[in-house]
């Protein structure tokens, strides 16, 4: 019989959780849940989302008469594919719709008749969404045109600027008024929602699931080593020096961003006491400068993007993380690792709030400085490395399995809405 993950506290809006591990069967019995139908798609297509969503496919997984259907949109092809090998999913549905060079507009069609053909085959009773990509915003799209309810996992975020993350910021402000359930990681991010006027009892705080991720991971890298054993050599390469682990992909930093990020990476290399270790995102736009301004140098180690242990491993190596990842501003914190956002906005205050994250931008003498006054100023150092959990405990997944699974239970989905009587989606002619 599966259980829930033993979950700390309560959530904010809805159910609160038992602080006992319950069997899911029970809890949905005793609600009077059939059982034995009720079907869910779960789709997503980038690294993070797979990272973010495989503690919930798990969660999931094991609920009796549910029936838990993947589809991937393989939007980021390579990069996803490493972390469902490693948390042993195979998709049911792999759309493989990555091309290179591919256009938003271009992508952002075919997810959405794509997503919307797959939806016609399996019809769900809930499609869940994670974040903030196109496939997050078509999956979303794709199912309000046939009045399937959607579930957004990671709802709330906001920088307020819709060119900064762009076209993130957009991305996930779309499926705001599409979702039936918004599982919101943080208070900040439920009080996004309801300054936007979405229903308060819609809106539940979860934590992050990205906190239960690196919880799974680093114990199953604790477990078998070999899983991060590829970093061998770089920690033998750079013992005694202090490292800086750094990532850099997002658009808005294209550019000139990208090539004061190099500047600035070379110039922190230049110390003795310091080594880079630099997983280089695989978009051209960064290979190409990265190749040109930075080039080979003996205290960097330029690789190829780590699968997930290996990452987590090197977040544990790091004494400083310097990034603009929104995932990777999650992490830090919980580790205990000063984290400096190459952004100028950010959607994720509370790492700020909390003071293991600064926001530094991408000028590269501020970013020099900032790094040198963390390797040089002990007591800035330790101001900004402590662990923290602004992101979560480590059980948003049993939360969301729970909450999703009420939500079944109660059976309010739109399909009961006579203005959709074939259940199936809209037609143009008409709409
Ligand atoms: N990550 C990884 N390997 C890498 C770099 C990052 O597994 O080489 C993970 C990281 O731990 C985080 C996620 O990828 O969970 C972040 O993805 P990304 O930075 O691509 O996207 P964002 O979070 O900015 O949307």
């Amino acid at each position: 019989m599966p259980y829930l993950p033993v979950v700390t506290g309560p959530c904010k809006s809805g159910r609160p959780i038992d602080e006992t591990s319950q069997p899911v069967s029970a809890s949905l019995n005793a609600l009077g849940y059939k059982g034995s139908m009720s079907k869910i798609l779960i789709i997503f297509g980038t690294r993070p989302e797979a990272i973010k969503l495989f503690p919930v496919i798990r969660a999931l997984a094991g609920v009796p008469g549910l029936t838990v259907r993947t589809c991937v949109t393989a939007q980021h092809r390579g990069l996803l594919d490493q972390v469902l090998a490693i948390a042993d999913l195979a998709p049911d549905i792999d759309l493989d719709l990555m091309e290179p060079g591919q256009t938003l507009d271009r992508l952002t069609a075919r997810l959405l008749t794509g997503l919307g053909d797959v939806m016609d085959a399996e019809r769900p009773d809930l499609v869940i969404v994670q974040g903030d990509t196109a496939t997050a915003m078509t999956g979303a799209l794709a199912a309000y045109y046939r009045k399937v309810p959607v579930a957004h996992v990671e709802a709330g975020l906001r920088s307020g600027d819709i060119y900064h993350p762009w076209p993130e910021e957009v991305n996930r402000r779309i499926v705001a008024p599409i979702a039936a359930l918004h599982l919101a990681p943080t208070e900040t991010s439920a009080e996004a929602l309801r300054r936007e006027t979405i229903a308060a009892d819609t809106i539940h705080v979860t934590g992050n699931t990205v906190i239960d991720a690196l919880h799974w991971t680093s114990a199953k890298v604790a477990e078998d080593p070999a899983l991060a054993a590829g970093l061998d050599s770089i920690a033998a390469r750079f013992a005694g020096k202090r490292i800086v682990l750094v990532t850099t992909h997002r658009r808005e930093n294209f550019g000139d961003g990208m090539a004061a990020i190099a500047r600035a990476i070379g110039r922190i290399a230049a110390r003795d006491d310091v080594a880079v270790v630099f997983p280089v995102h695989p978009n051209p736009n960064v290979v190409s400068v990265m190749d040109a301004i930075l080039g080979d140098r003996g205290n960097v180690a330029r690789i190829a993007p780590l699968d997930y242990p290996h990452f987590v491993r090197a977040l544990g190596m790091a004494d400083i993380v310097l990034t603009d990842s929104g995932g990777v501003q999650e992490e830090a914190p919980a580790l205990g690792k000063p984290v400096l956002v190459m952004r100028e906005t950010t959607e994720r205050p509370e790492g700020v709030a909390a003071g293991t994250a600064r926001l530094i931008g991408t000028d590269e003498d501020r970013i020099v400085a900032e790094i040198f006054t963390l390797l040089d100023d002990q007591a800035a150092y330790s101001a900004m490395a402590r662990a923290h959990n602004p992101f979560g405990d480590g059980h948003a997944a049993a939360r969301i399995a729970a909450i999703v699974t009420d939500f079944l239970a109660a059976g309010t989905t739109p399909e009961a809405a006579p203005s959709n009587p074939t259940g199936t989606a809209a037609h143009a002619d008409r709409d």
